[in-house]
């Protein structure tokens, strides 16, 4: 099947590579190498290569900008699409404008540009790392805003399906989380947002402020960010906490000191162990609390099915009904 893949990626013109490693396309840093890595810089590209996967039925897996996902220590087995389709245009400017954005575009650069352009929509996604067809999967969000506030459409290719554009009522957008992000199979191309002129130099102050905000609560370094979802009327970090946990290290991966919901790598870290410090976590907390922590990254790669399951299952025993 690989061969006839990279045969197929080869004739299509396509950039890709077998063994390739993932982890320095991600925000955590770690993870195995995906078995083939292929790069989509454009539309057509993307469309002359999805007829040809869903031919083959090859199963596959998009990296967007890594920053949402843990990737297991054996990598990704199959084929990897980087998707580094970048580019944005205004479809309508005025006191409401259209932005149409493709979905390998850097969302806070283009949040940044937007404020730049005294455009109010994507003041919370400034310092968001990741690509705005990662932002629409997982409805990405912060200070308030998230992506289903600004969706208009997405242009995506559904593996049943073929071409389609879907409202945000057709993804189901909830809190950090879509149809898409549950297993729907569809690429997101691209997407269309709404945004409203605003006084630059007010757009200006409040992306200072979050910026602010985010420096003196969120760690440095190597991470995924927040690991695990608020619980409803409580936070995940604060919970941690509360459980004892802030500064726990295994390996060279440490629960922050600064903020609970971050685990750090310092450098060599495993995604074993990032796995390991989640359960401790999930144990503390439903133990102590009886709260269940929901992981709000995603696992992806060759994990063992009874490690996805521990972590993502709620372990009836340990948490109140
Ligand atoms: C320091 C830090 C701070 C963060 N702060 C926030 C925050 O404030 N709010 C927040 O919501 N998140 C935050 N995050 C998490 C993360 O940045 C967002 O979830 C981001 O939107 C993920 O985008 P990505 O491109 O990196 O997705 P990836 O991690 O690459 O992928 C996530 C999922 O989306 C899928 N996917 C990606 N692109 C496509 C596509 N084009 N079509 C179909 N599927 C696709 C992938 O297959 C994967 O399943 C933070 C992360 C870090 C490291």
């Amino acid at each position: 099947m690989v061969q006839r893949l990279t045969a197929k990626l080869e004739k299509l013109g396509l950039e890709w590579a077998e063994k390739a490693p993932l982890a320095p396309y991600t925000s955590s840093r770690i993870g195995g190498p995906a078995q083939v890595l292929v790069r989509v810089f454009s539309e057509a590209q993307w469309l002359r290569l999805l007829p040809v996967l869903w031919d083959l039925q090859a199963s596959f897996w998009v990296l967007g900008g890594g920053s949402n996902v843990l990737i297991a220590d054996a990598g990704v087995p199959g084929l990897v699409v980087h998707n580094r389709y970048r580019a944005w245009r205004w479809l309508q400017q005025g006191d409401e404008a259209l932005l149409w954005v493709a979905s390998g575009t850097g969302l806070s650069v283009l949040a940044r540009q937007t404020v730049e352009q005294g455009y109010a929509g994507l003041e919370w996604a400034v310092g968001i790392p990741g690509t705005v067809g990662g932002a629409v999967v997982g409805n990405a969000g912060a200070f308030g805003g998230d992506m289903a506030g600004v969706l208009v459409e997405v242009d995506l290719w559904h593996r049943e399906r073929g071409r389609e554009t879907w409202s945000p009522a057709d993804l189901e957008m909830g809190y950090r989380t879509t149809r898409l992000k549950q297993g729907e199979p569809a690429v997101v191309l691209a997407a269309v947002l709404r945004l409203y002129r605003g006084d630059p130099e007010a757009l200006r102050r409040r992306v200072a402020e979050y910026q602010q905000r985010r420096r003196r609560t969120q760690p440095p370094g190597a991470s995924v960010g927040s690991m695990f979802k608020n619980p409803p009327g409580d936070y995940a970090g604060r919970l941690i906490d509360a459980a004892g946990l802030k500064g726990t290290r295994i390996g060279d991966v440490e629960i922050s000191p600064l903020h609970a919901n971050f685990f750090i790598n310092h450098g060599q870290g495993t995604a074993y162990q990032v796995w390991r410090l989640m359960r401790l976590a999930q144990e503390r907390v439903a133990r102590q609390f009886g709260v269940w922590l929901e992981p709000e990254i995603q696992l992806v790669g060759a994990w063992p099915p009874e490690q996805v399951q521990a972590l993502m299952v709620p372990d009836a025993r340990s948490v109140r009904p």
